[in-house]
């Protein structure tokens, strides 16, 4: 095997923004002639290293130096100047400009003589650049503005990549593209690859970094991590690098492709909360996850409340497959109704009682000895079998839930609903503010409950969640469900987001 070349030296880079350390003194070498991914979890600093690099943000300590040469890119213009260029996540043309406006924006000296700009021969390089790269449907003298998201972003990759950069970022880009364009963009990552340049490979699918990429480096809370050999890593070794901490056996559900029963177990009929939620119709099937996303304030946190029977000024109807109508909280428990709430302090725990007290809470009914007395053998068996059966992490059930972690608190109110062999969970952000090993807990609680016949309605502002876990995802918008996106393993969180906002 042939030396490899450094392209990249990034030297001791370290950037704040406010209290928030970004990165902290990361250095590490990219070589000619790679796909080098930089992957990490939201907010470890990726895009915050790239945009330095490329001279969207200003650089603070440290150094990048290319080929030989330290650079301080000013700008994105200047970045390109020395051979770097970016592909972002989110628009990158200019509304208001022409398809070869943009592709050529910052670069227009070169069809100027004096001071005539010649606009025939700027549009005739960029319907060549068009032409060579396929995409000549798309036409240098039109408007960008004519174009939709996914051809705008091919005008992107001719921007970005026409000049044979040295170093290309392709920061999350793939995310928001079809299969179609995912493809697009990969046969130019590899062909800059092949020339000899170096592409910097930023995307949060693991699968895919694998294929694409040479070299992988990680990033977490701002640190540098390792930089490792695709070929000799697995994408669990990814996400232990990512996480720091061992994440064994699958996150989310991995099953793709099941049918979801057509029994429905409970409906909504044209409900409504006055200025909350507006004529929300949906069915939730036995053995189904159905979802609810949107923003925090698009009225999902009320629809699990209005389908327990906890919300006062609701009209319309929710009813179970049996014709029950559930009109409040004790007619939803005595039907096996579960529910947890956003606000799990306040709503769902009772802080200053027992773990025990908590968990027996639903079920006392079925704990009498003698005519209508409790007895306190079958409670607490009760109470520990159930905290033991989800490891509750606890002294004994005698313990305040008051002292537990996020985490646990969630458990004790996940084994209440369990021991009350809850056949329909309602579960309004269950892993909220949860670490990584009990997040995972509770995905497989969920699917085992799923594959036992009992269904679950997750109401989640973590679209990744809902993504992995759900047969089936509604999205609200302004109190109203907006839309509907199903189980596949192509949905992306961009698929959500444009029926969210
Ligand atoms: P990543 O791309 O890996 O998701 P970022 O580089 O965007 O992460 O963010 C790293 C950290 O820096 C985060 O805590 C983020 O909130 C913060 N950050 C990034 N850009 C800015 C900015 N322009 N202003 C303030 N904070 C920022
Ligand atoms: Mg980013």
């Amino acid at each position: 095997m042939s030396e490899k070349e450094v392209r990249l030296q990034v030297r001791n880079i370290s950037k704040t923004f406010g209290i928030t350390k970004a990165l902290k003194d990361v250095s590490f070498d990219l070589y000619k002639g790679e796909i080098h991914a930089l992957i990490g979890e939201n907010g470890s600093g990726k895009s915050t290293l790239t945009n330095m690099l490329t001279g969207i943000y200003s650089m603070e300590t440290g150094k990048f130096i290319l080929d030989g040469e330290e650079v301080h890119p000013k700008d994105q213009v200047d970045a390109n100047d020395h051979g770097i260029s970016i592909i972002v996540q989110e628009q990158g043309t200019l509304d208001g400009l022409t398809v070869a406006e943009n592709i050529f924006l910052g670069h227009e000296q070169r069809f100027i003589k004096g001071i005539i700009r010649n606009t025939g021969a700027m549009n005739k390089a960029a319907n060549d650049l068009l032409k060579k790269y396929g995409f000549e449907r798309i036409k240098a003298n039109r408007m960008v503005d004519d174009y939709n998201f996914e051809d705008r972003k091919l005008v992107e990759i001719v921007k970005a990549t026409y000049f044979e950069p040295k170093v290309v970022v392709v920061d999350e880009t793939t995310t928001a593209l079809s299969q179609e364009g995912r493809e697009e963009l990969y046969k130019h990552m590899r062909r800059i690859r092949d020339y000899g340049g170096t592409v910097i490979f930023i995307s949060h699918d693991l699968d895919e970094v694998l294929n694409m990429s040479d070299t992988i480096t990680i990033l977490r809370d701002g640190d540098y991590i390792d930089t490792v050999d695709a070929k000799d890593v697995t994408s669990d070794d990814l996400k232990r690098l990512m996480v720091g901490r061992e994440v064994t056996g699958n996150y989310y559900r991995s099953d793709y492709g099941e049918k979801v029963s057509d029994e429905v177990v409970l409906s909504a009929k044209n409900v409504s909360v006055p200025g909350l939620i507006d004529d929300i119709n949906l069915d939730l099937h036995k053995g189904e996850i159905l979802g609810i996303g949107g923003l925090s304030e698009s009225g999902m946190h009320e629809v699990g409340k209005a389908l327990f029977g906890a919300s006062y000024d609701r009209t319309g109807e929710v009813v179970l497959g049996d014709g029950t109508h559930i009109n409040d909280i004790p007619t939803a428990i005595r039907h096996s109704i579960a529910y947890t709430s956003k606000d799990r302090d306040n709503e769902s725990v009772v802080m200053n009682q027992s773990i025990g007290d908590n968990i027996t809470l639903p079920s006392l009914g079925k704990l009498t000895a003698f005519g209508p007395f409790i007895s306190d053998r079958k409670k607490n068996a009760f109470a520990n079998k159930y905290a033991k059966e989800i490891s509750v992490k606890m002294v004994n059930i005698n313990q305040f839930v008051s002292k537990l972690s996020g985490g646990n608190k969630q458990k004790v109110v996940l084994a209440r609903w369990i021991g009350a062999d809850s056949d329909i969970l309602i579960l309004d952000s269950p892993t909220r503010g949860i670490d990584i090993k009990v997040k995972q807990d509770i995905y497989q609680l969920m699917d085992s409950m799923r594959k036992q016949g009992k269904s679950v309605l997750m109401i989640s502002e973590e679209l990744m969640e809902l993504i992995g876990m759900c047969d089936n995802i509604l999205i609200m918008k302004d109190g109203k469900i907006n839309g509907e996106v199903k189980r596949d393993p192509s949905v992306t969180e961009n698929d959500l987001i444009a029926k969210m906002v």
